[in-house]
């Protein structure tokens, strides 16, 4: 029994009605089919509707758009240069008027084929050519054929490549091996889902989806096929996610915050200068939900740049502290782990708090200092950089780390931080770059997602504007305005490691020209780059940061976090060579105040069209998702991190970027069978438990086997 029904999917694709050995070559090498299931599982990538016909009187109306037509051929015409053929041309008429067929290629195919006098369906679509109407290499089969065929009026198309087309693997003939398999086997076609995640969530059955992918009977059976097919391929996706979750929930005990203390709310009642945005609120609650169910928090807080993230960060960090804990937070950079260190010891003045500040640079007295009062649990919070997983780091209790900019630390440094308490501390990610929901939730797997998509009131969003080098005149002018009404510019340019020698030059080339145009001591220009020593860079931000340097020409060190709200200007160079994440976080870093701010792309005139692309998406919006969105269409949701290691580079059918509800829905369905069944031992479940270990062990799912 077993082998029986396993194999019918396995049949070498050389075995199916019209394909042949030949054909099956190149099938295998052009589209990785092999096999009946493999061909079952090539999915058409578009339809065509054709549940209308049109009259060839009908014609002159509906240019540029595919239509069809039922009408007799004419006589077949070669058209000669010389001796050699340049074309074929055939009439079709129907009674109300004559079109044209033209032909370029495949000659021999067509003397041999077609039939004059013959009535013919014709497809394809519409030009008019020296005044009369014409269709250049129409799909065409006989009105007999037509009317044969197992199609319905919504016609599949499948993807070819030059090769598959010269071995005359047409559309037909794979709808015509699909077919003839089906009518034999279809029987085989089992259900891979459980009657109760069938009802619950609408969808068709297994057998009819794959009938109806490729042979829809109406457009409503279609679309309603395709979501089926679409949630079991996530829907076995997020089961493993699932799982892990709760594996790691089961495995961890974290430290439980009981109490909302007194911290907490003295700090939100008399420390806090602005309201609270409702995403923001929305989030802590999240935590504090976390934080209080005994098992370890792991939650990523995605936020646009200025969304607030880092007050978030320090409410939850404070709720350690009111139960009695220590928390830390990690950054990326010594710049910004500074930075989180004034604006947090800012925040909690007065409050009895002790914050310190820990990084490479920490001169030896002050660290052991510091070390001492992390052991004892004189310091509550320690803001610091990666040398706070160091194992001479020794807390007391910490039970809270933060973890701001999440992408520049990898895993393993994460679960370092675990060692460094009883229990492993609840992590809390911050990251400013947004990537769509859907893709984080499965990135992430492991990992809650929460999101502040709101940003404080009274921000203005940037303008954003794309400069040729033509208008460096007028950006400086611009900048000089701007300067003279008291705020501040950045201008950035790239470095990339192969080309260091060249854009290093770029920079201090362009830092030159800048500290020339803008004469002292009127102005002051300053520059900062990674070729500087820590106490240097520092010394530089905090020139400008306190107001004192007008301009800050710099190479990406301040693309993440730093917070100067009198900043207005952001001036990008060779902008075209930054992918779209990196200018948003770029332009992120202006537009904190109340005034209006303004990011100015500077390219070279010749753009790639992705380039082009990139400018178009920076000008036509500031929402980081969107952005994230488009990059992701831009450069394909493979390439995005963390894309292949979750194996969703394999998906057959859905779509990241589009099935974003039914990624959601699948998601749910399997967090409610799993958090009551958690490995699938309920008989109920047994369909999903055999499926999902075939799944697991990245075979084709066929149904599971009785
Ligand atoms: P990011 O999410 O980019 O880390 P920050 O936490 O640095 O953003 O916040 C950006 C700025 O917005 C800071 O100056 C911060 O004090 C301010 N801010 C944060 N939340 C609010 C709010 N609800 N209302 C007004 N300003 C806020
Ligand atoms: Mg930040």
């Amino acid at each position: 029994m077993e082998n029986s029904q396993t194999n019918v999917f396995l049949t070498p694709i050389e075995y199916l009605k019209g394909i042949g050995p030949r054909r099956a070559m190149t099938l295998k090498n052009e589209l990785g089919i092999y096999n009946a299931g493999d061909l079952l599982t090539f999915y058409p990538f578009r339809y065509v509707d054709k549940s209308r016909f049109y009259t060839v009187s009908q014609l002159r109306q509906v240019q540029d758009v595919d239509v069809q037509v039922v009408g007799r051929l004419g006589r077949v015409e070669e058209v000669k240069q010389g001796l050699k053929v340049v074309r074929m041309t055939a009439t079709l008429s129907d009674g109300t008027g004559v079109m044209q067929l033209v032909w370029f290629k495949g000659f021999s195919w067509i003397k041999r084929n077609l039939k004059e006098g013959e009535n013919y369906v014709v497809y394809g679509r519409v030009s008019i050519f020296a005044g009369r109407v014409s269709m250049a290499h129409p799909e065409m089969e006989t009105q007999l054929q037509y009317e044969a065929s197992p199609m319905g009026t919504l016609v599949p198309v499948y993807s070819s490549t030059e090769k598959t087309q010269k071995a005359g693997i047409t559309q037909r003939l794979i709808s015509t091996a699909i077919h003839s398999f089906l009518e034999q086997w279809d029987s085989h076609i089992h259900e891979t889902l459980s009657r109760d995640v069938l009802k619950e969530n609408n969808l068709m059955g297994r057998r009819e989806a794959i009938r109806n992918i490729h042979f829809p009977v109406d457009n409503e059976s279609l679309s309603r096929a395709r979501y089926r097919m679409k949630f079991e391929e996530l829907f076995y996706m997020q089961m493993a996610m699932v799982r892990k979750k709760i594996a790691r929930a089961n495995r961890f005990t974290g430290y439980k915050f009981a109490v909302v203390g007194r911290l907490f709310n003295e700090f939100y009642a008399h420390h806090l200068s602005f309201e609270l945005t409702g995403a923001q609120k929305r989030v802590i609650k999240e935590i504090r939900r976390d934080v209080n169910t005994g098992a370890q928090m792991n939650r990523l807080v995605q936020g646009d740049v200025g969304s607030g993230k880092t007050v978030v960060a320090l409410m939850a960090m404070l709720m350690a502290l009111d139960n009695g804990y220590q928390a830390c937070m990690m950054a990326p950079t010594e710049i910004l782990a500074t930075q989180h260190y004034n604006s947090i010891s800012r925040m909690v003045e007065g409050m009895g708090v002790r914050v310190e500040l820990l990084t490479g640079s920490t001169r030896t007295a002050h660290r052991r200092e510091i070390l001492e009062g992390l052991q004892n649990g004189d310091i509550h919070i320690v803001v610091g950089t990666h040398a706070l997983i160091e194992d001479t780091v020794i807390f007391k209790n910490l039970a809270l780390a933060v973890i701001d900019e999440q992408h520049r630390f990898g895993v393993e440094q994460r679960s370092r931080l675990w060692g460094k308490s009883a229990f492993p501390p609840h992590v809390l990610v911050m990251t400013a770059t947004p990537i769509p929901r859907t893709l984080a939730m499965t990135v992430y797997g492991d990992l809650d997602v929460s999101v502040i998509d709101e940003l404080p009131a009274g921000r203005r969003p940037v303008q954003t504007l794309h400069r040729y080098e033509q208008s460096r005149l007028g950006v400086l002018g611009f900048m000089k305005g701007q300067i003279d009404k008291g705020r501040q510019v950045y201008v950035v340019y790239p470095l990339i490691e192969e080309s260091e020698g060249m854009d290093y030059k770029n920079l201090i080339d362009g830092y030159t020209d800048l500290d020339e145009y803008f004469e002292r001591p009127a102005y002051n220009v300053e520059v900062v780059h990674g070729r500087m020593k820590a106490e240097e860079k520092d010394a530089i931000i905090e020139r400008f940061s306190s107001g004192v340097a007008n301009i800050l020409v710099s190479t990406t060190v301040i693309e993440v976090g730093v917070d100067i709200p009198n900043a207005t200007v952001m001036v990008i160079e060779s902008a075209e060579r930054f992918g779209l994440a990196q200018l948003h976080q770029l332009r992120g870093r202006v537009g904190r105040g109340r005034e209006q701010s303004y990011c100015i792309l500077m390219t070279g005139d010749k753009l790639s069209d992705d380039a082009r692309r990139r400018m178009e998406a920076m000008v036509s919006t500031t929402d980081g998702f969107k952005i994230a969105e488009l990059d992701m269409k831009l450069r394909g949701w493979g390439d995005m991190m963390g894309v292949r290691q979750s194996g969703m580079a394999d998906l057959k059918i859905a779509d990241l970027t589009r099935d974003a509800d039914i990624m959601a829905a699948s998601r749910e369905a399997a967090q409610k069978i799993l958090f009551n069944d958690p490995d699938l031992r309920e008989p109920h479940h047994e369909i999903l438990r055999r499926s999902y270990d075939v799944v697991m062990k990245g075979k084709a799912l066929w149904g599971y086997i009785s």
